[in-house]
């Protein structure tokens, strides 16, 4: 099964992702992550890629594109994956319809996790999450039991810097000119699924599933 989550910054689809990638045993492939880890060990990609992370804008599509191909060709993709914040605009959905062909692969279902903006801004600008582990959390509605530590892990939990009001704006920007499109490229290949992604995060996870167990028994 290949899916891909789409949905704003901040719609949650690292949080269901995780969730996803535990259920069905597939990885979740999210580029953020990956980008993110390649800063933080300062490889020739990470310093280029943070001029542009920084300002909210998206890596050049040059960069995430063999990336993300490199990724989905690894031994741990061959009964699926989960892409979280891959593709994020038409030329990188065309690049992986491509790339998938040529390996005998498809997108099965294309899952958009569906936010208002109000909320998202709200979620973004109070979101802190784990340097070790990734677990998400929110200053006011899902604090750590210990400030500052991840429940999780023990990590620290730090904001990070594209969350901040600055960048915030800049990155919803993005992702209405350049990502909104890819709902209808989906949408017309039948593979487009909505969720409401307001409520518990459970619900949005069952939501989810339904929605792909309704996916492949259609197929
Ligand atoms: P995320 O963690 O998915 O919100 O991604 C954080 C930042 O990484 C984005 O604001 C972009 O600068 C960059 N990024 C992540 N995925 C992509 C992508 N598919 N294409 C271009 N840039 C990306």
């Amino acid at each position: 099964m290949n899916l891909i989550l789409l949905g704003a910054p901040g719609a949650g689809k690292g949080t269901q992702g995780k969730t996803l990638s535990e259920t069905y045993k597939i990885p979740q492939i999210s580029t953020g992550d990956i980008l993110r880890a390649n800063v933080r060990s300062k490889t020739q990609l990470g310093v280029k890629a943070k001029e542009f992370m920084d300002k909210g804008a998206l890596v050049p599509d040059g960069v995430v594109v063999n990336m993300v191909v490199d990724r989905i060709r690894q031994d741990d993709c061959v009964n699926g994956f989960i892409l979280d914040g891959f593709p994020r605009n038409l030329n990188q959905a065309a690049v992986l319809e491509s790339t998938l062909r040529e390996m005998g692969k498809k997108i099965d279902l294309a899952i958009g996790i569906d936010v208002e903006r109000k909320e998202l801004v709200r979620r973004l600008s109070g979101r802190r999450v784990c340097r070790k582990c990734g677990a998400s959390y929110h200053v006011i509605f899902n604090t750590p039991v210990n400030i500052g530590m991840c429940d999780k892990c023990g990590s620290e939990i730090y904001q990070r810097d594209d969350d901040k009001e600055e960048t915030i704006e800049a990155r919803l920007k993005v992702y209405e000119q350049e990502t909104l499109p890819l709902i209808e490229y989906y949408g017309g290949k039948g593979l487009y699924k909505s969720i409401d992604g307001i409520g518990s995060v459970d619900k949005i996870t069952k939501d989810i599933m339904d929605a792909i167990a309704k996916g492949s028994s259609n197929s």
